[in-house]
């Protein structure tokens, strides 16, 4: 008999956190922190634990801890118009404050033996591990790949790997041993088994009634941002795949009586994320697909070939596309989920993770898919108004 229940995800959270504290303390551990589309499964083959500083942002961010953090960032000549996840993480290390201790009773984030950002998210990764680069004089490795594409090419892949290759000279020359090729392997093919799970996972909201909605999903991606290439994360998607599974036949929709579908484009709004799934709720709407959750699945991973399906991977993530490509691919997923509408979401302090200044909700709309555009941000609810967002989204929905 197969077991229905998901392990608990703030189990596998807590104990994620607590043995990176353990490393951090341990002389004979290592930390690497990486950003959260980055190539962890090096750092993991080699033997760091790894930490995402992106992951901190959110819980600044849903904790509202991000509110008291973000201006010490401003007053230290870090802009209010860049990522919120930066200022409110930087912010917070001046402050020396963190909500892991709330949470854990972790007294601070992981000091880092070595910084890795990618920048095919963002360049603002980059801005933010020099900052921690300089403060500790930790080292800071970086791979910049080519941006905003139509197609991979080869020639893309092949540039990858080149830097992914240097870097992991740089990471040997710090451990002083050469990189276990074996658990490299090992560690992308973890990835594509848990990144294939998770897939599954969102796939069930395609389900009417959906088992779970966005804002589910935004506390279920947890083990696929921070565990990629470790068993926890495959063990972690394996029992909640069985789960919505047995909600899906019993007809269980995470919201009463959905009537509508929607699709979240955007960051999530982490300070807001309980007054938005209730505000969906009650109107009757499932918020059943997203750019957001989709972001992490890595089709392409392969542990026969491993840099060079992690540079396919990590380069193909929607973020790094063109915008004829996002405009298909909300198309596609509008249609597989029976989508009724997209609510946009202008982030104002990330403008990477904003698709509606450039058209897109209107071209969308010529192809019969209505959208609205929310004005807010992941973490500076400065940017952000209850009433305005409310009255627009029931609007919407009314319409729909
Ligand atoms: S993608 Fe946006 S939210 Fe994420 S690190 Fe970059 S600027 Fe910040």
């Amino acid at each position: 008999m197969t077991d229905t229940t998901a392990p608990d995800i703030k189990q596998v959270m807590r104990d994620y956190f607590l043995d990176l504290d353990a490393a951090a303390k341990d002389p004979d551990r290592r930390v690497a922190w990486c950003t959260s589309v980055g190539p962890a499964e090096i750092l993991r083959a080699m033997g760091f634990e790894v930490y995402f500083p992106e992951n901190h942002g959110a819980m600044l961010g849903a904790t509202r801890v991000a509110g008291e953090t973000i201006p010490v960032a401003n007053a230290r000549g870090y802009s209010p118009e860049i990522c919120s996840y930066l200022t409110s993480d930087v912010g917070a290390c001046i402050k020396g404050v963190t909500p892991l201790t709330k949470a854990y009773g972790i007294e601070s984030v992981p000091k880092p033996d070595v910084l890795v950002y990618c920048t095919n998210q963002c360049k603002d990764v980059m801005h933010w591990f020099k900052w921690y680069g300089r403060e500790w004089d930790v080292p800071v490795l970086g791979i910049h790949p080519p941006n905003h594409l139509p197609v991979i090419e080869q020639e893309h892949i092949d540039d990858t790997v080149m830097q992914y290759r240097r870097m992991i000279e740089e990471l040997e020359g710090m451990t002083g041993e050469p990189l276990d090729q074996q658990a490299l392997r090992q560690a992308v093919a973890e990835s594509r088994q848990a990144t294939d799970l998770w897939a599954d996972a969102l796939n069930m909201a395609r389900a009417k009634p959906a088992p779970m909605s966005f804002f589910d999903s935004t506390i279920y991606m947890g083990p696929i941002v921070v565990l990629r290439g470790d068993r926890r994360a495959t063990d972690y998607y394996r029992g909640l795949v069985a789960e919505l599974k047995a909600r899906v036949e019993a007809g269980e929709g995470a919201v009463a009586d959905e009537r509508l579908r929607v699709y979240w484009e955007g960051m999530p709004i982490w300070g807001r994320l309980r007054h938005l799934s209730e505000l969906f709720a009650v109107n009757h709407t499932g918020v059943v697909a997203s750019t957001y959750c989709n972001s992490w699945i890595f089709s392409d991973f392969d542990g026969d070939r491993p840099l060079e399906s992690m540079a396919e991977a990590y380069l193909k993530i929607f973020i790094n596309r063109d915008d004829d490509y996002k405009e298909a691919y909300i198309e596609r997923l509008a249609g597989e989920f029976d989508i009724d509408g997209v609510v946009y979401h202008a982030a104002r302090t990330c403008p990477n993770n904003t698709n509606s200044h450039y058209n897109l909700p209107q071209r969308l709309k010529n192809k019969g898919i209505p959208g609205i555009v929310v004005d807010g941000d992941l973490n500076d609810l400065r940017c952000f108004s209850d009433e305005q967002s409310t009255t627009l989204i029931e609007a919407f929905l009314e319409t729909l």
